[in-house]
């Protein structure tokens, strides 16, 4: 008798879900990018005990269509890639279909949403492992998802939450970072029925002084600079304010919060000579470049990136941030408030 058998596919979305779900704010995190990919303009999330409880995201982009409902919540299914070139040039921040697929299988998922050109929303549910069938609903556009009791099934994983404060504060950050890289939309978050963060849609500069803390906002440079395909614009805080933490180390490529070692190591040495080697640079810094030129499939929460011409990169990110710090009188007005 042969010993190996496949899987069944819940177990396997449990098991990517491990990967890629490792608390509620890497759940948040997917469900904002989603948004985001969507067209929105407006993003509201309430959370309920850290997240823990229930993830509740509301948006007014472009919803899925009721026969779209359940691919959505299927494994590698996915409206944004369809071949290996779309992949070597993503420009959307998901591209995986394994997001909502792998929260639906460690939680109790509702997903209701409004497609173009449809009468009203369709709502669809997992109950006990199963999708239930699209039914009407109400809501006048875009989509909601809520994931509640997020691990219910999955007691191990659940072992490995924190307080809800904890698991509050990581939310805040998931949330920090996406509102940081799209000045363009509102969004409102909310912890247990209080409102703890609402954002008008804003020029990028005032975006990072609301979530950065006016005191960053005044102490630091903005810079912007292009050579060849390369653009790195943002706020590098002067030495002044350093940290004793890495908090406050914002990098975004092409709109993705990443953290990379090559990015990291240039910025350290663009500090080198004006920062105690115990203090840490803050920054909020955005690269753009041609999608081609950097690899975001790496892994799947898709925070590790792999660049093309590295050395190219670290030259003018170095520069770049050498350049503003050493006379920041030339870069615009020292202040970005
Ligand atoms: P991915 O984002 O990698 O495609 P997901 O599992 O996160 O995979 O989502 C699956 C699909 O569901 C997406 O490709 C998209 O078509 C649809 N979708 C998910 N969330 C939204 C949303 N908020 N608005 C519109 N479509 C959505
Ligand atoms: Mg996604």
């Amino acid at each position: 008798m042969n010993a190996i058998k496949l899987l069944p596919d819940l177990l396997i979305s449990q098991i990517s879900a491990g990967e890629v779900i490792g608390r509620p704010a890497s759940a948040l995190k997917e469900l904002l990018e989603n948004s985001v990919d969507a067209g929105a303009t407006e993003i509201t999330v309430q959370l309920f005990q850290g997240g823990i409880k229930l993830i509740r995201i509301a948006d007014n982009g472009t919803g899925i269509s009721r026969d779209d409902l359940p691919l959505a919540l299927t494994r590698h299914a996915t409206s944004k890639i369809n071949t290996l070139e779309d992949l070597q040039k993503v420009a959307s921040l998901g591209f995986r279909g394994e997001a909502l697929a792998s929260i639906a299988a460690v939680s109790r998922l509702t997903l209701t949403s409004r497609g173009a050109g449809e009468k009203h929303a369709w709502q669809i549910q997992t109950k006990d492992r199963h999708l239930s069938s699209p039914e009407p609903a109400a809501l006048a556009s875009g989509t909601t998802v809520e994931i509640h009791d997020l691990y219910f099934n999955t007691p191990a994983r659940r072992k490995f939450l924190k307080t809800e404060a904890t698991e509050y504060a990581h939310c805040d950050e998931a949330f920090k970072r996406i509102a940081l890289s799209r000045a363009d939309i509102g969004f409102t978050l909310q912890h247990n029925g209080t409102i703890r963060r609402y954002l008008r849609p804003a020029d990028a500069r005032l975006r990072i002084a609301a979530m950065l803390g006016d005191e960053f906002a005044q102490t630091s440079v903005f810079v912007d600079e292009r050579a060849a395909d390369l653009r790195l614009w943002g706020a590098s805080a002067l030495p002044n304010y350093s940290r004793s933490s890495r908090d406050n180390q914002y990098f975004f490529v092409n709109g993705r919060f990443v953290r990379d070692k090559l990015i990291t190591h240039a910025l350290r040495e663009a500090y080198r000579d004006i920062l105690h080697p115990d203090r840490h640079p803050a920054f909020a810094l955005f690269l753009e470049m041609n999608a081609d030129g950097v690899d975001v499939n790496v892994h799947p929460t898709k925070t590790e990136v792999k660049f093309r011409d590295s050395r190219a990169l670290h030259q003018f990110i170095f520069h770049t941030i050498n350049k503003a710090l050493a006379s920041p009188q030339l870069v615009s007005a020292a202040s970005i408030s």
